[in-house]
C-alpha cells in the first residue's frame, strides 16, 4: 500500500501551510484534494499581520507584498451620509500591515513555495473513508488506499475527516442567505477602499478586487430566503444596490462569479482524535466579517507543523500534539465570539439597535485610538499561549507562550539577520554564547544559535512559530525544561 508519514486532506490554504510546515521540518508529506485543480473562486481577499508574517517564515510570501493594496479602509454609510471608516494601519513599520490580496493568488505562492520543498498537490483524490490502527491511519480514496503515520483533516467547513472521526460541530446558523458577486459596475465609487451601506432591510457592501484592469468590485449582501426558485443573484443585486446605497445610477455588467452562502458560527468540540487532527475550517467556522477566517487556519497549520514533525521524527510523545489544541482552540473561540458580535452588531436587528449602531458605535471607530485598535485585533498578532501547557504567566515579558516581535541580531558566522527570517523551519536559541546548543540536540538538526543585537544575559529559547519556549540562564534548567516538554508536551 502507498504510505507516507504525514497526509494532508485539503490544499486550502490551511494544507497548503501545514504541508510547507512540515517539509520544512523535512517530514514526508502527501497533500491530496477532491478538486480537478486549484480553485478560481473569490472567497478571502484579506491577509492580516499574523497571516502575513506566517507565509514569510515559511517562505510563502512571494511577491505578495509588492502585488498588494496595503493601506485597506472601508467606510460605512447610511444612503449617501458617510458615518465612518475605518482604516487597517501599519504595524512594525509596513512589514505587517493587513495586504488586500486574493485567496487564490495566496494559495498560488503557497503551492509554488511547496512544490520548492518537493511535494506537489495530488489533485482529484478524494478521501471517502478512514480507519486508526495503533501505528498509523488508513485512508480510502476514490482510486485506491494510502496509509499514513498521521492524517491532517484540512478539508473545510464540510469536513469528511471530521465526520468520519465522530467529531462533533457544534453552532448555529447566524444568517440565512448572502448574495455575492465579481461584477464589473458602472460607477464613480472610490476604489481606494471599501464601503457598506446600512439600510434597514439588511447590508450592502463593495469591495474592489484586484484585477488585470482594475476595475472588478465584490458585491454582497444579506437577504431573506424565499421559498421555491430563487431568483439571479445579479438580478437581485442589481435592485438591492440603488435600494440600499441610494446610487441609482449604478448599473452592473460583466458578471465573473456568484454564489450564495449561509454564514454559521461552529467550533470542532476537539481538534484531536488519536492520528487524526483538524486544521483550519475544518475546526472552526464563522462569519467573513474581519476576515479572521484564512488567517486563523493559517496560523493553525504553523502551530501544529512544527508539534507533528517532532512526534512523527520520534523526538516527542504523541501527548505534545494535545499542545495544539490546547492554544489554538481558545483563539478561535474568541474569533467565533467577535465575529459573531460584530455580525450582529452590524446587521442591527429592529429600530433601537440600528440607533446604537448608526449613532453610537460606529461614528466611534473615526477616532484613531479605535482605528489602532481594530488593526491590532484584527492581525492576530496578540496572539498569546502564556495560559495553555507550555506557557507561564509569571516573570518578565516575553513569558513563555508570548509571540517573540522580529528582532535584529546576528547569524552564527557574525552576519546580520532577523529573528523571523531563521524561524520557520528552525527553532532559535537566542544566547550570548552557543552553550545551549548542545543541550538541545533532542530536538535534531533545527535548531539555530542567533547572537541578539541588544546584548543579554539570558537564553531565549524561540519556538518556530516565533513563541518563547523558555528564558533562562541556567543549562541544567534548559535541560529540564525540555525533557518534560518532549515527555509531556507541558512545562512547569
Ligand atoms: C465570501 C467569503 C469571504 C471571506 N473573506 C475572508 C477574508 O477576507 N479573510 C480571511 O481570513 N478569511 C475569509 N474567508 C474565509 C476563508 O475563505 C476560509 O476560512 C478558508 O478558505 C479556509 O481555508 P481551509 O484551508 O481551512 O479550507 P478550504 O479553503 O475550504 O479548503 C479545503 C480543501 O479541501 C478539499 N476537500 C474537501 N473535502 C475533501 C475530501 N473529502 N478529500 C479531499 N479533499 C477535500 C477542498 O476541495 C478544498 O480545496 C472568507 C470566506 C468567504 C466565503
Amino acid at each position: 500500500m502507498d504510505s507516507t508519514n504525514v497526509l494532508v486532506v485539503g490544499a486550502g490554504p490551511a494544507g497548503l501551510a501545514l504541508a510547507c510546515g512540515l517539509r520544512e521540518h523535512d517530514v514526508p508529506v502527501r497533500v491530496i484534494d477532491q478538486a480537478a485543480g486549484p480553485a478560481t473562486t473569490s472567497r478571502a481577499n484579506i491577509l492580516h499581520g499574523r497571516g502575513v508574517e506566517v507565509l514569510n517564515r515559511l517562505g510563502a510570501l512571494g511577491d505578495l507584498s509588492d502585488r498588494a493594496q496595503h493601506a485597506i479602509s472601508i467606510s460605512y454609510y447610511v444612503a449617501d451620509k458617510r458615518l465612518a471608516t475605518v482604516s487597517f494601519g501599519k504595524i512594525e513599520g509596513k512589514q505587517l500591515s493587513a495586504l488586500l490580496v486574493s485567496q487564490a493568488e495566496i494559495e498560488a505562492v503557497l503551492r509554488q513555495r511547496l512544490a520548492e520543498l518537493g511535494c506537489n498537490v495530488e489533485w482529484g483524490r478524494e478521501l471517502t473513508g478512514l480507519a486508526q490502527q495503533p501505528d498509523g491511519v488508513t485512508a480510502t480514496l476514490q482510486d485506491g488506499e494510502l496509509h499514513a503515520d498521521y492524517l491532517a483533516g484540512c478539508d473545510g467547513a464540510h469536513s469528511t475527516v471530521r465526520k468520519l472521526s465522530g467529531i462533533d460541530f457544534p453552532g448555529v446558523p447566524l444568517i440565512d442567505q448572502w448574495l455575492l458577486a465579481d461584477v464589473r459596475v458602472d460607477w464613480d465609487l472610490d476604489r481606494t477602499g471599501s464601503s457598506g451601506w446600512f439600510h434597514r432591510d439588511g447590508l450592502f457592501f463593495a469591495m474592489p478586487m484586484r484585477s488585470a484592469e482594475n476595475d472588478t468590485w465584490r458585491l454582497m449582501a444579506d437577504v431573506r430566503p424565499t421559498d421555491g426558485e430563487q431568483p439571479d443573484v445579479v438580478d437581485q443585486l442589481q435592485q438591492l444596490l440603488p435600494e440600499r446605497t441610494g446610487r441609482t445610477d449604478a448599473k452592473i455588467r460583466d458578471v465573473a462569479w456568484t454564489s450564495t452562502f449561509r454564514i454559521h458560527r461552529r467550533l470542532a468540540d476537539r481538534y484531536r482524535e488519536g492520528r487524526v487532527l483538524l486544521v483550519g475550517d475544518a475546526a472552526h467556522i464563522h462569519s467573513p466579517f474581519g476576515g479572521q477566517g484564512m488567517n486563523t487556519g493559517i496560523g493553525d497549520a504553523e502551530n501544529l507543523a512544527w508539534k507533528l514533525a517532532l512526534v512523527a521524527q520520534g523526538r516527542a510523545d504523541a501527548a505534545l500534539l494535545d499542545t495544539y489544541q490546547a492554544e489554538r482552540r481558545p483563539l478561535a473561540e474568541d474569533v467565533v465570539r467577535n465575529t459573531t458580535a460584530n455580525t450582529k452588531l452590524m446587521l442591527a436587528d429592529g429600530p433601537v439597535a440600528r440607533i446604537v449602531r448608526d449613532r453610537l458605535i460606529t461614528p466611534l471607530v473615526n477616532l484613531k485610538v479605535v482605528q489602532r485598535r481594530v488593526t491590532w485585533i484584527a492581525s492576530q498578532l496578540w496572539v498569546t499561549y502564556r495560559k495553555g501547557p507550555l506557557g507561564s504567566g509569571k516573570g518578565p515579558r516575553p513569558r513563555p507562550g508570548d509571540r517573540v516581535p522580529d528582532l535584529d541580531c546576528r547569524d552564527d558566522r557574525g552576519r546580520p539577520t532577523r529573528l523571523h527570517t531563521e524561524l520557520g523551519g528552525k527553532w532559535a536559541l537566542l544566547a550570548p554564547t552557543a552553550t545551549g546548543l548542545e543541550t538541545l540536540a533532542p530536538l535534531g538538526e533545527h535548531v539555530v544559535h542567533l547572537t541578539p543585537d541588544q546584548p543579554r544575559q539570558e537564553s531565549w529559547l524561540i519556538r518556530p512559530d516565533a513563541h518563547l519556549a523558555w528564558r533562562g540562564t541556567d543549562q541544567r534548567a534548559l535541560a529540564r525544561w525540555l525533557d518534560e516538554f518532549r515527555s509531556n508536551g507541558r512545562t512547569t
